[in-house]
């Protein structure tokens, strides 16, 4: 047994048990526990979970009711908003933490009260073929509906909104702030936006009437009906396609890849321009058998044109075993997910790497040099290559 199948048992066996973070090397021992998947933890405690919506209302927070849920037997209520379908008793909240049934609804906790707010250069995003040398007004709020073992953001997306800072800042006000930073876009970003569903909703429809941009960076974990109610407001969609086997999802993100999967191909079908990001983990999903199969899958289902950036993993949360992903790893990767047809495909937390930059896929000279965020020459004028007039896709001014 190699030492990637001697990890994935030990993450399968351990999920199970509950202890998989001992067996990853889990140096966060204050790693937040997880309700199960349907929502309904065998420890909740209505009791508790009240004083904690009463420490929450104390903060400033105000519950209001949320968008996708049913009633469901037993005075449950479910969520249908992503394809965890959790079914919640009273006072209880979803597996993402900001979803809770509150008189025989489900309310939000988080509309208009980000953790995180921030102006980043749109590259470190990343995103490469929308206004490139712009800024987006970023922000997140508090939660996630995976758990992945390796998140880089987890103390906030690991966290219940009480346990955290955060601010008042309702669509309208996101909105002023961006234009008055000069950003041309916003991004829902740095924990997963799904579960601020309404904010995002009502914020992306402001912003598409304000001139600025929308782009969404998330997991895909996202049912399809929401999807398409969000998708005419968007311009760009960054999915993390986080491996391309059930088994990792399950084991290392604790969710399943179907879902994910099928909002790609929903997104296929709309104008939204689609980005695909995989975090390449030393032994757990850098198989190149399996990596293989993914970008054939790419290619046939989202076509050629599509962004595809292959990261480097630095050793974080419950993954601080693992050590860096080797450059080799990376670039064997993207050269072999050229060699399959996709054209646009760069390498992330690689400062200098040639796979920063954008290729003419026709004439192959660079169109977009990059090195981090910044740019270093920009050669797409009016939507094509300069020096050979090949069409690129994506909005470039
Ligand atoms: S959005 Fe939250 S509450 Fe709704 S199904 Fe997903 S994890 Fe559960």
């Amino acid at each position: 047994m190699n030492r990637r199948q001697l990890l994935l048992n030990l993450c399968s066996i351990a999920g199970c048990a509950g202890i998989a973070g001992l067996l990853l090397n889990q140096t966060q021992s204050s790693a937040p526990s997880r309700q199960s998947a349907t929502g309904a933890s065998a420890r909740f405690d209505p009791l508790e979970a009240r004083k904690k919506l009463q420490l929450l209302e104390s903060k400033g927070f105000h519950p209001r009711e949320a968008m996708y849920w049913e009633k469901a037997p037993g005075g449950l209520i479910r969520c249908t908003l992503c394809p965890k379908f959790c079914s919640l008793r009273p006072f209880e909240r979803g597996n993402c933490r900001v979803r809770v049934s509150l008189e025989n609804r489900l309310a939000t906790l988080v509309y208009g009260r980000p953790c995180s707010v921030a102006i980043d250069p749109i590259e470190k995003k990343p995103v490469f073929h929308f206004l490139p040398g712009s800024t987006a007004f970023s922000f997140a709020t508090a939660g996630c509906l995976l758990a992945c073992r390796y998140c880089q953001n987890w103390q906030i997306s690991q966290a219940n909104p009480e346990d955290l800072d955060s601010e008042d800042l309702p669509p309208e006000a996101a909105i002023s702030a961006a234009a008055r930073s000069g950003c041309r876009s916003i991004a829902y970003t740095y924990t997963e936006p799904t579960i601020f569903y309404e904010y995002m909703l009502d914020t992306a429809r402001l912003a598409r009437e304000a001139g600025l941009g929308n782009i969404v960076i998330s997991c895909g974990y996202i049912n399809p009906e929401p999807l398409a109610q969000l998708t005419p407001f968007l311009d760009v969609m960054k999915v993390d396609l986080k491996g391309f086997t059930q088994r990792f999802y399950r084991t290392v993100c604790g969710g399943t890849l179907d879902p994910v999967l099928k909002t790609l191909e929903g997104l296929s079908h709309t104008k939204v321009l689609i980005d695909v990001v995989t975090l390449v983990l030393p032994t757990l999903n850098d198989d190149m058998a399996t990596m293989e199969k993914m970008f054939r899958w790419l290619h046939e289902k989202l076509g050629p044109d599509i962004s595809l950036f292959l990261s480097r993993f630095h050793p974080t949360f419950q993954l601080r075993n693992l050590p860096p992903t080797p450059e080799e790893t990376v670039a064997k990767l993207r050269e072999k997910a050229m060699q399959i047809g996709l054209r646009y495909v760069y390498v992330g937390n690689s400062t200098g790497h040639e796979g920063e930059n954008t290729y003419c896929p026709n004439c192959h000279k660079v169109v977009i040099g990059r090195v981090g965020y910044q740019l270093t020459e920009n050669h797409i004028v009016k939507g094509v290559c300069e020096f050979c007039k090949t069409a690129i896709p994506g909005v470039w001014e």
